[in-house]
């Protein structure tokens, strides 16, 4: 079964009455009720469209929007690919696509919001799927593939790493992707959330129930993106791509929360 709201699979045999993601202060239960759908339902009604961003990035996507309208990236590497975030989806068409650039050497995720059928593409693709061990409550089904990483930052190779932020949820993380850009890109999924007008980055605890960070939060969150590079941003939909200034306006946005 597949919760509507945020596209956590569950096990038909043992799922909640409310999706446990969504029935969280961090997310919610729709107004009319929860509601679930499954992978037959979704197939007839959805596909996924893959763009390429860059020579060596792809972003994911279910057309019509389906769940949150999350998107997941795909990085190619010279001595492995990795997909970052995934989508509550998985086709033959996509499996045909990414096996023709070389398959998946690991699956990597930004937070809770988006684990969503990760155990079947972590078996279509024989890869890891990394999560840090702050956010391992939230795991519904803790398939064989799941690798619970530690501490600050996880080194994966050619010099792409997880790297640890927290914030949105205490395992929030990004991926830093070196050789995208002359600084280097950051995937974020929502730990950083940059607004319609591309000038403003939040970084909440929720963001549909609007619930703020302590400050003390957004000073450690400033103070440990300060000490990564970077000159582009990929957020978690697709209009969240920003390429000019992006160092700037974080710093800008956050000394918005410090001003006294
Ligand atoms: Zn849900
Ligand atoms: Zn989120």
């Amino acid at each position: 079964m597949i919760c509507s709201t945020c596209g956590t699979y569950f096990p038909a045999a043992s799922a909640p009455r409310l999706c446990t993601i969504c029935n969280e202060e961090r997310q919610y239960i729709p107004e009319g009720g929860q509601s679930w759908t499954n992978p037959g339902e979704l197939h007839n009604k959805h596909k996924i469209t893959i763009h390429q961003l860059k020579e060596h990035l792809y972003e994911l996507e279910i057309t019509p929007q389906f769940a949150i309208g999350q998107r997941a990236l795909l990085v190619l590497s010279q001595n492995g690919n990795v997909l970052w975030d995934c989508i509550p989806m998985l086709d033959k068409a996509t499996i045909d696509f990414i096996q023709s650039k070389g398959g998946l050497k690991a699956i990597a995720f930004s937070h809770p919001h988006y684990y969503s059928n990760m155990n079947d593409w972590a078996d279509m693709f024989d890869c890891p799927v990394y999560i840090h061990e702050n956010d391992a409550p939230y795991i519904v089904q803790k398939g064989p593939e799941i690798k619970l990483w530690q501490g600050e930052e996880l080194t994966l190779w050619d010099g792409i790493k997880i790297m640890l932020i927290g914030g949105h949820f205490e395992g929030s993380s990004i991926l830093h992707v070196p050789f995208l850009s002359k600084e280097g890109a950051i995937m974020c999924g929502d730990t950083l959330f940059l607004s319609p007008s591309k000038k403003h980055f939040s970084v909440m605890r929720s963001y549909p129930n609007k619930i703020p960070l302590p400050l003390r939060e957004i000073r450690r969150i400033k103070h440990r993106m300060s000490e990564i590079s970077f000159d582009t941003f990929y957020g978690y939909v697709k209009a969240q791509n920003l390429d000019a200034d992006v160092k700037e306006i974080f710093e800008n946005s956050m000394e918005r929360y410090l001003a006294e």
